[in-house]
């Protein structure tokens, strides 16, 4: 397998590289992702990798859906799924695939903490985050000179009240929400009670960078309704902010699928 080796590895332990597969399209892999999968021979993946990363590793590999939802719940307590542990301590390296980075709301920082725990040595590959991908695609700017000098990048799904998101976020600046599809309506309405406007502009993107991708356009005040009639699916993220009014059409702009309404 090539890439970097930390030199000091424990004997007969394997290595788990923790691989960030990006938000999906597999152009969108770094060469460092690419060459790691081709040459693997345990691949442990979750539910948001594209089965055209996977169909990239060679015959022979062992292909693990590790995801929250694989096998039941039966490994929710612990973090990191035990096979892929185990494959390590048998010697094994393992291509652990995460969707988008692996340090952005996917848990790497957990299961990197397990592995150093249970002494397997490990290396993290970063890859393109689903805020990244959406933006690309859908070519709204994250930040622009004239309207948006910070981008925060929130769950949706925090514990506690939604009540709270407003004070984690700062007044201005662009905001993307992950794992936000079923909480759209509760989200928009927590900023604006945290003193944004409901003209504010927001997008909700699923699918970002697949060919079926989705763009839903709105305001803070709309969006949600939007959303709704649209009958959009996931994995989808809001962005919010005056740089979704920054959108830039490209010349040939008649992608299938892309709705487009006034922004309010
Ligand atoms: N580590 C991932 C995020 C994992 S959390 C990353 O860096 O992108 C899962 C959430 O990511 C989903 O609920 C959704 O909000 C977002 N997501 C992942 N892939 C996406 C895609 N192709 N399009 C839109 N949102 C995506």
């Amino acid at each position: 397998m090539r890439g970097r080796t930390d030199g000091v590895r424990p004997v007969g332990r394997g290595k788990v590289w923790l691989v960030g597969a990006g938000p999906g399209d597999p152009d969108l892999l770094t060469l460092r992702a690419y060459r790691l999968v081709a040459g693997a021979s345990v691949v442990a993946y979750d539910e948001l990798v594209s089965p055209a990363i996977l169909g990239m590793a060679p015959a022979g590999a062992e292909l693990i859906p590790v995801g929250r939802r694989a096998n039941g719940c039966r490994h929710h307590e612990s973090r990191i799924h035990p096979a892929i542990v185990e494959r390590a301590l048998e010697g094994k390296d393992v291509v652990r695939l995460k969707g988008g980075d692996p340090f952005v709301f996917g848990r790497g920082g957990e299961e990197a903490e397990e592995l150093a725990a249970a002494r397997v040595p490990f290396e993290v590959v970063p890859g393109i985050s689903a805020a990244l991908g959406a933006a690309a695609s859908t070519r709204i700017p994250l930040t622009h000179r004239e309207c948006a000098s910070s981008v925060t990048l929130v769950t949706a799904h925090a514990p506690g009240d939604p009540g709270d998101l407003a004070s984690r976020i700062p007044p201005s600046g662009t905001v993307v929400f992950y794992m936000g599809l079923g909480r759209v309506e509760e989200t928009c309405a927590a900023l604006v009670a945290g003193g944004r406007r409901e003209g504010t502009p927001a997008a909700l993107v699923s699918r970002a960078t697949l060919a079926d991708e989705r763009v839903i356009v709105g305001t803070l005040g709309d969006i949600a309704a939007r959303v709704r009639a649209a009958g959009v699916e996931g994995p989808a993220i809001l962005l919010v902010g005056e740089v979704v009014a920054r959108r830039v059409e490209s010349a040939s702009a008649q992608e299938v699928g892309v709705e487009r309404a006034a922004i309010g």
